[in-house]
């Protein structure tokens, strides 16, 4: 039996990505194993918003060709996947240290095929065809990152094309998943003793379905949120979903979240810049004012929803004026959390051919004062848990302490608190005594 070992970077939808390929791999005979030096095939799902990707990705693979398995002369194939894989196809083989395949963002339902062809004596295969009509969505309980935790795609692609993003490239254009399937996939999961569900893909609100089998029409503004009611109606204890893009985020959204407590306090609307005339230049087709209406919308529950954002620093022509309406929006926002990124500029998006004239200096400063603003929010947020009790649902055994269980609230913090292994999975009563910047920290109460 030849054994795999899979290496994954970048979003959520990367790592569902790996799920559905280890269990596709594990269905066709293969072995997946945690331990790269035993493998047979080494994977690597890469991503490419992040800088530098290609070389990141040239780095990992000389550092496995150079391995000691290597250097014995034992046989090793490494195939690359996902985003970079996409976009740079077969000029990945004229890399120093060898690439044996290469499989697109869509072709990774063929992962077994290419390793059987490479291992046949096919040199440089590639594919970066098109998802096969039948590809399996479900992921085996074994292959999933956590077992009380799933992650079910909705949408794949990006139709919006926002200047600085490589992401409609690599990923191409939005297609959503049929509702019935979605309600399918949730309800085995539900069986399968799933607590909590992430509806995930580049843009959720922009869900629209095709074709639906029978179920609800899915079509027009408010196409997520009904999906978001037939998902809750499921049953299964909690419902998150993440990324929303502002221009689709119907309010329609907040009142479904109000009339379902299984769909969590949480939401994440990366607004990118507090300024119009970079929201213009990013192109990404919405206007503060409009921005903040959304916002005003989602304070406005009884629920009191967590809101987290992305922002980015430094982007061409970037003046003071546009920075300090980027503090300002945040102020007026509140953010429980932020992603902070300065601007840098990705080979193949629009943006790459302006000039990045904001000095690497003005994007520093401009971030650490960012970033005060939005740690001197963050810490407010999470102080106001102090003395009052959460729900959690136990994910795991504490990375950094193994007398403590971890998992997170339905506003998507983490709390670490002291218990026994038999608690997880289980959704638990925590009082907080300890906010850091990140993690709360308490004593559990009783079970649910
Ligand atoms: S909405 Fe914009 S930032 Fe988000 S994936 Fe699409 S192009 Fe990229």
């Amino acid at each position: 039996m030849k054994k795999v070992y899979l290496e994954t970077f970048g979003c959520q939808m990367n790592v569902s990505d790996s799920e559905r390929v280890a269990t596709r791999l594990v269905a066709d005979g293969f072995e997946i194993t945690p331990h790269e030096a035993a493998a047979d095939v080494v994977l690597i799902n890469t991503c490419s918003v992040r800088e530098k990707a290609e070389h990141k990705l040239y780095t990992r693979v000389g550092q496995i060709r150079n391995s000691e398995r290597e250097k014995r002369g034992d046989e090793q194939i490494v195939g690359v996947l996902g985003c970079v894989a996409q976009l740079e196809g077969e000029t990945l083989f004229e890399g120093k240290n060898e690439i044996d395949f290469v499989l697109g963002t869509k072709a990774v339902g063929r992962v077994s095929e290419a390793i059987e062809n490479v291992f046949a004596g096919q040199k440089r295969y590639f594919d970066l065809g098109d998802r096969e009509d039948n590809y399996d969505w479900s992921v085996s309980e074994v292959q999933r990152h956590l077992p009380y935790v799933a992650f079910v795609p909705i949408i794949e692609g990006c139709n919006k094309f926002c200047t600085y993003c490589i992401v409609p490239f690599s990923r191409g254009r939005e297609k959503s998943l049929p509702a019935s399937e979605i309600i399918r996939q949730v309800l085995n999961l539900r069986r399968q003793g799933v607590k909590e569900v992430h509806l995930i893909g580049q843009n959720v609100n922009s869900y629209r379905p095709k074709i639906d089998n029978g179920l609800e029409d899915f079509h027009g503004a408010t196409a997520f949120s009904r999906l978001l009611r037939a998902v809750a109606a499921t049953g299964i204890e909690r419902i998150k979903f993440n990324t929303s893009f502002p221009r689709d985020f119907h309010p329609d959204i907040v009142d479904a979240i109000n009339e379902n407590k299984n769909l969590c306090n949480w939401v994440h609307l990366p607004v990118q810049s507090g300024s119009n005339d970079i929201l213009r230049a990013m192109r990404r087709g919405h206007t503060i004012e409009s921005y903040l209406q959304k916002i005003d919308k989602i304070k406005s529950s009884p629920r009191k929803l967590s809101l987290t954002t992305d922002v980015i620093i430094g982007f061409p022509d970037e003046t003071d004026k546009d920075f300090q309406d980027t503090l300002k929006m945040a102020d007026y926002c509140k953010f429980d959390s932020a992603y902070i990124f300065k601007y840098s500029p990705r080979p193949g998006t629009p943006a790459y051919s302006m000039i990045d004239n904001v000095s690497a200096e003005v994007k520093t400063d401009r971030f650490l004062e960012f970033e005060k603003l939005i740690r001197f929010n963050q810490r407010a947020v999470f102080r106001s848990y102090l003395d009052k009790t959460v729900e959690v649902l136990v994910e795991k055994i504490s990375n950094k302490n193994s007398m403590e269980l971890s998992g997170h609230t339905t506003c998507q913090k983490v709390v670490n608190f002291k218990g026994s292994s038999e608690l997880l999975g289980k959704i638990v009563k925590v009082k907080i005594s300890e906010a850091k910047t990140n993690t709360l920290y308490g004593e559990i109460c009783c079970n649910l």
